[in-house]
């Protein structure tokens, strides 16, 4: 979708480990624009798809790691990965690896990619497979910067492409604390309607309101980044959390309404650290030095 090239120009030719949902819906996006595609998968029959659609399939992990300079690899998790290129020779190639790990696993895997002669980037694709090739879905990158300037414009055709830094684990970090905060959301959300769950009230009409209210609400974020990075958690807090923590009203609300407040309750135990700990004017911005355990 964000390929720059004229209609007319040779596009790269890339190599795809991997096509189970996501590898698949990749791979498509990539035919679509015409790029020249070599797929491997360990189970071979799951490649149909996209040999059906142009693709040509590799008999084995490593010969398809010798058809192309670009190798991308959309595998279960870390380890798939290892087993997966245990025979191929990587010399000369550039690895981007879309597989989910951890900041840990990104770190290892590129120096054990650069031991065998590769350049690596990482990436964490921030959509489902549905949303490959459509506005919305990204994919953040970090490591090699080379090679995310060389292969740009490729990367760019499934997703919208963000670089966050030469560090291979940066991606990882930044997708999990992206899908930690969604998490988040979803765990207020299922408190709502558990709230509501038990009274006569329309549920597709309070969603209504629940979600500009959500949309409203998340620009504290800006805020808190803000005050994390100036280190003055209390100039212009309009919320404080004498106000938030001395307040029992949420967690006595879901008693009254047979709600467990297992959800809830850790959050503001945490509120209540703080207050405690003579933090009243403050906003949740001291919650995050709370949660920190080195
Ligand atoms: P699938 O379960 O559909 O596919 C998993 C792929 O990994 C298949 O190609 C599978 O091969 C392969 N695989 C599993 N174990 C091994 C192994 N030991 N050796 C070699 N290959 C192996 O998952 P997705 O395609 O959905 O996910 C792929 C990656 O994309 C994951 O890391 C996932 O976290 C990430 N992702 C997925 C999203 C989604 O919504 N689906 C969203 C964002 C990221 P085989 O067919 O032989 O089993």
């Amino acid at each position: 979708m964000n390929d720059d090239f004229s209609s007319s120009a040779p596009r790269t030719p890339l190599t795809l480990l991997g096509t189970g949902a996501m590898g698949t819906a990749l791979g498509r996006a990539w035919l679509a624009a015409g790029h020249p595609l070599t797929v491997w998968n360990r189970t071979p029959e799951r490649t149909a798809e996209l040999t059906a659609e142009g693709a040509v399939a590799a008999g084995s992990a490593a010969e398809a790691v010798a058809a192309n300079r670009l190798v991308v690899a959309c595998l279960l998790d870390d380890a798939s990965v290892g087993t997966a290129l245990e025979g191929a020779d990587l010399t000369g190639r550039d690895l981007v690896n879309l597989t989910t790990g951890t900041p840990a696993d990104a770190r290892a895997r590129s120096a054990w990619a650069t031991e065998r002669g590769a350049r690596f980037l990482d990436g964490g694709i921030m959509a489902v497979p549905p949303m490959i090739g459509a506005p919305g879905a990204f994919v953040l990158y970090s490591g090699d910067p080379g090679l995310f300037q060389e292969h740009r414009d490729t990367l760019a055709v499934p997703a919208g492409t963000e670089y966050v830094g030469a560090d291979p684990g940066l991606a990882a970090l930044y997708d999990v604390a992206l899908l930690s905060g969604m998490y988040g959301m979803f765990a207020g959300v299922t408190h709502a309607f558990a709230l509501l769950r038990g009274a006569d009230v329309a549920l597709k009409e309070f969603a209504g309101l629940l979600v500009p209210w959500l949309n409203a609400m998340a620009g504290m974020a800006h805020d808190t980044a803000g005050r994390l990075e100036s280190g003055d958690y209390t100039t212009g807090v309009v919320s404080n959390l004498a106000m938030q923590a001395g307040n029992d009203t949420l967690l006595r609300t879901a008693v009254e309404q047979g709600v467990s407040t297992e959800l809830l309750a850790p959050f503001v135990e945490l509120m209540r650290r703080r207050l405690a700990d003579g933090h009243g004017d403050e906003d949740t911005t001291g919650l995050v030095d709370l949660l920190r355990t080195r």
